[in-house]
Order: structure tokens, then sequence, then C-alpha cells
């Protein structure tokens, strides 16, 4: 961290997930982008904001690839400069942070999803700044203010569960669906969650390990860590920091990382 920032802070870089929505055939964090791998941006910018050390989960049997792929930089695994360590994810995010967490020695970890390439080491510092002011927050996650009207919609067709994001991409993609709006929110207090998410470790343990049903659905550690009682703070974050879920995330993150 920048110097007077007191946190020493380990990275937890998620990027263990199969990119089945992106529909690329392999694992959306090793995707080139902007030439490198998607997931190398952000272990650049934990590097950049001065991490103590930083741990990537990646799809079990991918971690050569890594290592290959030149984005881990000088000083991994040992010696001097930040190391860097690989582990196997899990079948769920959760489990991938789980396993990650095992190798944290810190008292504060960041979160972080590889599908957010265009993390800068401003918003690392901001976020982990927000939690380390303030004694009483468990954790402190990069949010950015909802400005569409949010509508809470049922699927009474009854086709199942739908892949939203991909399903906008296509001028029929809702023919076979019919979503219903069952409620407006107010927006006013609404904000879109991203990561990073900072933590205090003991408090991300303590979350990881409720029940294992709601551990596995969980979509970001914040909820979990909610759900414990944890206070968690929203650092407010641009929507630039986007998440790469379709081919079109993926050629505007190239343009903006370009
Ligand atoms: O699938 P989604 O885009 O929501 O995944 C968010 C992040 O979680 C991605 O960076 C992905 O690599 C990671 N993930 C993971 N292990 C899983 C599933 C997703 O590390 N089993």
């Amino acid at each position: 961290m920048s110097p007077g920032a007191p946190a020493s802070i380990t990275a937890v870089i998620a990027a263990a997930g199969s990119g089945e929505r992106l529909g690329a055939g392999g694992p959306k964090a090793f995707l080139p982008l902007a030439g490198r791998p998607m997931v190398g941006w952000s272990i650049e910018a934990f590097r950049a904001a001065g991490v103590a050390s930083i741990v990537v989960a990646v799809p079990p049997g991918h971690a050569d690839q890594l290592a290959a792929a030149d984005v881990l930089g000088e000083g991994s695994g040992s010696g001097g400069g930040i190391g860097v360590s690989v582990v196997d994810g899990g079948a769920t995010r959760s489990a991938s942070v789980a396993n990650a967490l095992r190798e944290v020695q810190t008292e504060l970890v960041a979160i972080h999803d590889a599908a957010r390439p265009l993390v800068t080491p401003e918003l690392i510092e901001g976020v982990v700044t927000t939690l380390t002011a303030d004694p009483e927050a468990a954790g402190a996650i990069a949010a950015t203010p909802v400005t569409d009207t949010i509508k809470r919609a049922a699927d009474q067709a009854g086709t199942g569960a739908a892949d939203r994001a991909n399903l906008c991409l296509s001028p029929v993609g809702g023919l076979k669906h019919r979503f219903v709006v069952e409620q407006t929110l107010d927006r006013g207090e609404l904000w879109a969650a991203q990561t990073p998410q900072a933590f205090r470790v003991a408090a991300l343990r303590e979350a990881l390990g409720a029940d294992p049903a709601a551990v596995a659905a969980a979509t970001d550690e914040a909820m979990l860590v909610e759900a414990a009682g944890g206070r968690v703070l929203i650092h407010p974050a641009p929507a630039e920091n986007l998440k790469v879920t379709t081919p079109q995330d993926l050629r505007l993150a190239g343009q903006l990382l370009g």
C-alpha cells in the first residue's frame, strides 16, 4: 500500500471460473486481453498497490498455464518481490476463495475477480483504506451507484434458469421466456457490488464456515459476511471497473486497456 497506509494485506484473485457464459472454450481468466491473459491485469494492479502477497485460484490443471504466461512476475514463490502463489480453485466461487484463504497469513485480505481486469491500484487502496478507517467494520467493498431504474421480474414461461447476460445479445432471446415485472426498487439506495472486497480475515473465515448451501450459492463474499452479522462498508467505485461476462464485455475491456 502507499506510504502511510497501515495495511499488510494479501490479495486473493478468483480466477477458477469455467468461462462458460463467454463461450470461449476455456477458462475466462486466461483469455488474451490487450496483450496478456486477463488475470495478468489484476495481478499487476495488486502488485502496484503494494500488497504483501497474492494468491491466485485457478481451475485445477491450469497452474502451469499461469506460470508459462509470464504474468506472475519476478520474486514469485520465494525470494524478493511480491510472492504470487497459485492454488486450485473449487466447484464454486466461494470454494475457490476458501482454498486460497488457507494460504493467507495477514490479518486483512482483498478478494478480487479475475473477471474485473480494469481494477486500478487507486481503487484497491481506496477499498482497503475504507476498511481500516473503521475498526468496527468487517469488510469494505467496491460498489457503483445504480443509475438505471431496477425491476425485479419473474420468468412466467417457466423455462428454467435463463442465462440473462447472453439472452440480451439476441433480438429474440426473450421470446422463450416471459419476464413479468413484480417490483420496481428504489435506485436511490442501490449499489452494484464489484470487487475488490476487503475483509478482516477472521470475519471472512467465520463467514465461509456458515451453512454449506448458502456458502455455495454466494455470488460475493460480502453477502456471507453480512449474513454472519458483519458490518460491510461501501467504497464508491467507477462503473469502468466492469465485469467481463459476455463477448461484448471482452471487446470493451480490450478497448479500454489497449
Ligand atoms: O462466473 P463469474 O463471472 O460470476 O465469476 C466471478 C469470478 O469468480 C471470476 O473471476 C471466476 O474466475 C471466479 N470463479 C472461481 N471459481 C469458481 C467460479 C468462479 O474462482 N468455481
